[in-house]
C-alpha cells in the first residue's frame, strides 16, 4: 500500500504555520484578516545585512561551504558569545543550520533514541514535542500554569527526572508565554541538572534580545553543568531575518561533531548567502536590535492593556519575546450560532472566521486553556485586532 511511514504519520503539522497559512488563504479570498498567528518580526532586515548578502553573491560565495558554516561566521558567533554572554566557545563547538529550528532538531536526532525521555516544560513551542517524536523519544511534559508565570520549579524538574531522562528543553525568553527565567531561577534548575550527570540541557535562546527585564541570562553560565548545555540561537528574531534561515548551536564538542555528521548527510551547510549576511549581522552595528526591542516593548504594553479590557481573559505580563498567551478558559463551552467552542483551537478558528484575527490555540503548545497572539505587528493593527477579538468574544453566549 502507498502510505507514509509510521514516523511521519505520528507527526502533527506545525499549528503556527498552519494558522498562518489559513490566514493567508482568507486574505487571498479578499477577507481583511489581521495575522497575529505566526511569530516573526514585521521589520525589514537592516540594510547593512542585506548588502552583505548581495555582496556574497557578487563575491562568488556560491560553492559548497563547510557543513557547520564558514569558519569566519563561527568565529563571529564565538565572539558574540564571549562579549554578550561572557561564555567561551571555540568555533568547532558551533554548528550553523537552516534556522534554529534545524539546530534543535539536529541535537534531538543526535542524542535521543527510542525510549529516551525528554523533559519539556509546558507551555512549549509547538515543534519541540514533534521533534522529540521524530527522534523516537518520549516527551515528559512538566506543566507550569499562569499562576506560576508559566515557569517550572526545581522541584518539578527533579520529580520528572528518571533513569531514562536524556534531555531538558528550556526556552527563555519563552515562546509562547513571554516568560523569562531569572538568574536565580536558572541557578535552581542548574542545581537539579548538576545532580543528574546524564542529562543534557537544550537551551533555546532565540528570543535573547527581545527581553524587557534587562540582561539575558543563559543556563550555560553555570560552570558545573556548562559541558552539558547546548545553546540554540540564530539571527531570525534579533535581526529580523526569519526568511534567511540561519540558526546555530553552541554545544559540547561531541554533540557539535555529531550534528556536523548528521547535517553532512542531510542538508549540508545552510545557504552561503545567509551565512555571509549573518556574519555581517554579528560584526556590524548593533543598534537595530535595541530599536526593534523598544518597539516590541511598546507593543507588549499596548497588548497587555487591551487584553486586560477583555474581562474573560486572564493575562500575564510577558517579560520577553513577542507573544501574549492569555488563559481563555472562560470562553470554552460557550457557543456562537449554535456552534460550541470545545477547546482553544476552536476558539482560535472562531476568532479567525468571525473576528478575522488569526491566533493560535494553546493546545498545540501544551496549554489547552490558553491562546497565543503574536504582537510583532504595528500598534494600529494590534489595536484594531484586539477590538475585533473583544467584540467576537462578547458575542459568545
Ligand atoms: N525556537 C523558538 C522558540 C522559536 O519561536 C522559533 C521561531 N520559529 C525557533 C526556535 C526557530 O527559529 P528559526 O528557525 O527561524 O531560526
Ligand atoms: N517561531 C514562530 C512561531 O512560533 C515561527 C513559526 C514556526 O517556525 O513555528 O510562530
Amino acid at each position: 500500500m502507498l502510505q507514509v511511514s509510521e514516523r511521519l504519520a505520528a507527526l502533527s503539522p506545525s499549528e503556527t504555520l498552519a494558522m498562518s497559512q489559513k490566514s493567508a488563504e482568507l486574505k487571498e479570498q479578499g477577507v481583511d484578516v489581521i495575522n497575529l498567528s505566526v511569530g516573526e518580526p514585521d521589520f525589514f532586515t537592516p540594510d547593512y545585512i542585506k548588502e552583505a548578502g548581495k555582496k556574497a553573491i557578487d563575491d562568488n560565495f556560491t560553492f559548497y561551504a563547510p557543513v557547520a558554516g564558514y569558519l569566519s561566521l563561527r568565529k563571529a558567533i564565538a565572539g558574540k558569545l564571549k562579549t554578550e554572554n561572557g561564555l567561551d566557545y571555540t568555533p568547532d563547538q558551533i554548528v550553523c543550520s537552516n534556522g534554529a529550528k534545524q539546530a534543535v532538531c539536529n541535537v534531538l536526532l543526535s542524542v535521543i533514541g527510542p525510549g529516551d525521555e525528554v523533559i519539556v516544560p509546558a507551555p512549549y513551542w509547538v515543534s519541540y514535542v514533534e521533534m522529540v517524536k521524530l527522534a523516537g523519544g518520549k516527551n515528559v511534559v512538566v506543566t507550569a500554569g499562569i499562576e506560576q508565570d508559566f515557569k517550572i520549579t526545581p522541584a518539578q524538574l527533579e520529580a520528572a527526572v528518571t533513569p531514562k531522562t536524556k534531555a531538558l528543553i528550556l526556552c527563555s525568553p519563552s515562546n509562547p508565554t513571554g516568560s523569562v527565567y531569572s538568574r536565580e531561577e536558572l541557578k535552581g534548575l542548574a542545581e537539579v541538572v548538576a545532580r543528574h550527570p546524564d542529562l543534557i540541557v537544550i537551551s533555546d535562546e532565540i528570543y535573547e534580545h527581545i527581553n524587557y527585564v534587562g540582561k539575558h541570562e543563559s543556563i550555560a553560565q553555570f560552570d558545573e553543568i556548562r559541558g552539558r548545555v547546548v545553546i540554540i540561537n540564530g539571527v531570525s528574531k534579533a535581526y529580523a531575518m526569519t526568511g534567511w534561515r540561519l540558526g546555530w548551536m553552541a554545544a559540547p564538542k561531541w554533540i557539535a561533531a555529531a550534528c556536523n555528521k548528521l547535517q553532512g548527510q542531510y542538508t549540508s551547510s545552510p545557504s552561503n548567502i545567509a551565512q555571509k549576511a549573518a556574519e555581517a549581522a554579528y560584526l556590524g552595528p548593533q543598534d537595530c536590535i535595541e530599536t526593534m526591542r523598544r518597539a516590541f516593548e511598546r507593543r507588549r504594553d499596548l497588548m497587555v492593556s487591551l487584553a486586560k479590557e477583555i474581562t474573560g481573559l486572564k493575562v500575564n505580563q510577558p517579560k520577553g519575546a513577542f507573544y501574549l498567551f492569555p488563559d481563555c478558559s472562560a470562553y470554552i463551552g460557550k457557543s456562537f450560532n449554535g456552534k460550541k467552542i470545545e477547546n482553544s483551537a476552536d476558539l482560535a478558528m472562531y476568532l479567525l472566521e468571525e473576528g478575522h484575527v488569526a491566533s493560535v490555540g494553546g493546545l498545540a503548545f501544551g496549554a489547552p486553556s490558553c491562546i497565543r497572539f503574536s504582537y510583532a505587528t504595528s500598534e494600529d493593527l494590534l489595536t484594531e485586532a484586539m477590538k475585533r477579538v473583544k467584540k467576537a468574544l462578547e458575542n459568545l453566549k
